[in-house]
């Protein structure tokens, strides 16, 4: 009989767990909550321009480059533009050491498109607007159960992939005779994530800059990150310029409800300060997006997030690798499908 295996999310670690089974004998179907695949590497089209929202870029050399480029020269974009950082004092500062010689990968389509093209070297069924609630293990496998009640399974294996708070609330809605439940719960429990808020800003005019993008090196400033999102070919018309700011964790947390004008009122004065432009205080157009669990603080510990794979429960994400960029996600998912292979599927 052929086995089956289920992945839960559609971000970086979905997809890496669903690449990694691209050639194995099972059935792979990834459910996803949202509309589109991607997860916090996610792109927006607006009034023609195209902006990533979440994640800026694919950061990476070695394994990480020789995967993107195995997905196609078509369309993907190394963004050479260097990252500057700013302090509290809007003192801003060539390079940004940790930064300098990596790849800034995405694509003229946007950051979406590493899951798009992920995805489709696989031959899994990806469910869209799937919103998984609860988990039960049965004697066949194990099953989700969805927010309108319907059931999906059996699984041989089930990989776990959504922020660690989302998680979480899974497994407190998991049917599971396991001694290893109480452990998984708290583990996962106890990674603390960091909300951002990101604000997008449209002018119908350019702005010329020696770098991408600003980092605030301090992190004392209520401004995390501004890019120009011009530098990425294929995302912004010419002759316009379109900033994708992140204001920082706690400006974010003590914001979240701020109505958008709002928040993009405070964003773009904020940067026209920041970058000494008084016409940057008046955006044509803006757009907002609140990432409650945008990046973790911590990994989840090792050994107890293992404990379930005996059982074919498996987890990957940043969390579980330990920090919040999408290569070690999509490791992380890659891994996780190599582990589902070797310990379920060759058994
Ligand atoms: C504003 C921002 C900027 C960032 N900048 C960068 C950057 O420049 N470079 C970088 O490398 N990283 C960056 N990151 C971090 C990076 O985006 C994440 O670390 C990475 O994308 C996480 O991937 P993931 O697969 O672990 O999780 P996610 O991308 O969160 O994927 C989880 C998926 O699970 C789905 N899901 C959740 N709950 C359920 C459910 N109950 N049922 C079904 N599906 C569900 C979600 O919709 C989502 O698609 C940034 C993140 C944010 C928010």
């Amino acid at each position: 009989m052929t086995r089956s295996v289920g992945i839960v999310g559609a971000g970086a670690a979905g997809v890496g767990a669903a690449y990694a089974l691209r050639d194995a004998d099972a059935d792979v179907a990834v459910l996803e909550a949202s509309r589109g695949v991607g997860g916090r590497a996610a792109t927006r089209r607006k009034r023609g321009c195209r902006y990533d929202h979440g994640a800026n870029y694919v950061k990476g050399g070695g394994r990480t480059a020789e995967l993107v480029r195995s997905l196609g020269a078509d369309g993907l974009v190394d963004v050479e533009e260097p990252v500057w950082t700013f302090d509290v004092d809007g003192t801003i500062s060539e390079g940004d050491p940790d930064r300098r010689d990596d790849h800034k990968w995405t694509w003229t389509g946007g950051i979406a498109q590493l899951a798009e093209r992920l995805l489709d070297r696989t031959d899994a069924t990806v469910e869209r607007e799937v919103r998984i609630e609860a988990l039960e293990r049965a004697a066949d496998g194990w099953w989700t159960i969805a927010a309108d009640g319907s059931e999906r399974g059996p699984f041989d294996a089930l990989v776990l992939t959504p922020p660690a708070p989302q998680v979480a609330g899974l497994l407190a809605e998991t049917k599971w005779q396991s001694p290893h439940l109480p452990a998984l719960r708290e583990a996962v429990g106890a990674v603390p994530y960091r909300p951002i808020r990101t604000v997008v800003l449209h002018y119908p005019f350019e702005l010329d800059r020696p770098y991408y993008a600003l980092v605030n090196a301090d992190r004392e400033h209520e401004v995390g990150w501004v890019a120009r999102e011009e530098c990425k070919e294929g995302h912004v018309p010419a002759g316009e310029c379109l900033l994708v700011v992140q204001m920082a964790p706690e400006w974010s947390a003590a914001h979240d409800d701020d109505p958008p004008d709002e928040a993009a009122a405070t964003a773009a004065d904020a940067v026209a300060e920041l970058l000494g432009e008084n016409r940057l205080r008046d955006p044509d157009w803006v757009d907002d997006r609140a990432w409650r669990y945008a990046l973790p603080d911590d990994g989840a510990d090792r050994e107890v997030v293992r404990r379930g794979e005996e059982d074919g429960l498996f987890f990957a994400g940043d969390w579980v690798a330990g920090e919040g960029r999408v290569h070690e996600a999509l490791w992380s998912g890659v891994e996780a499908g190599e582990r589902i292979e070797r310990r379920v599927l060759r058994r």
